[in-house]
C-alpha cells in the first residue's frame, strides 16, 4: 500500500468514523491498558470540534493506531475514501464497510465509554 503523507496534518481527515463491535472491543481494551497519565493527556488535548477524540494533537498522529478502525487503515486508498493531499494513492475502488457498525466514534462513543 502506498504510504501518505500524513504528518503536519493534524488529524485533518480523523473525524467521527462508524465501528464495529471488535473494533469497539479492541479501542476499549487499548485504553484501559495505556498508562494513566498517558491516558488522561490524551483525554484533555483541546482539538478541534468535530476530531476524532483518540486523534493525539500533540505528537500528530492517531493516539490508539494498533487498534484503529478499519476505515481508518482503509482511509486514502479507496475512491469513497479519497486522500486531500495525496489522491493518486486511491485504488480505483471504492470501500465497503466489512461488517455492521454498532454505531460512531467521537458521537455515539466518547471518552465516557472508555473508562
Ligand atoms: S490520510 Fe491524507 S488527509 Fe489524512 S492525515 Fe494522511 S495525508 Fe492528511
Ligand atoms: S481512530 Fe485514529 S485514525 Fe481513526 S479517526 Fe480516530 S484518530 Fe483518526
Amino acid at each position: 500500500m502506498d504510504s501518505l503523507p500524513c504528518k503536519g496534518c493534524k488529524g485533518l481527515c480523523c473525524g467521527p468514523v462508524p465501528i464495529n463491535i471488535k473494533e469497539l472491543k479492541n479501542i476499549k481494551k487499548k485504553i484501559k491498558e495505556m498508562p494513566f497519565k498517558k491516558r488522561l493527556e490524551l483525554e484533555n488535548q483541546h482539538r478541534y470540534y468535530g476530531t476524532c477524540i483518540f486523534y493525539d494533537l500533540d505528537n500528530d498522529l492517531c493516539g490508539i493506531h494498533g487498534v484503529r478502525p478499519s476505515i481508518c487503515r482503509a482511509f486514502g486508498h479507496y475512491n469513497n475514501l479519497i486522500c486531500f493531499k495525496k489522491p493518486e494513492a486511491s485504488k480505483g475502488l471504492n470501500w465497503d464497510v466489512p461488517e455492521k457498525p454498532i454505531g460512531i466514534l467521537s458521537e455515539d462513543f466518547t471518552w465516557k465509554d472508555f473508562k
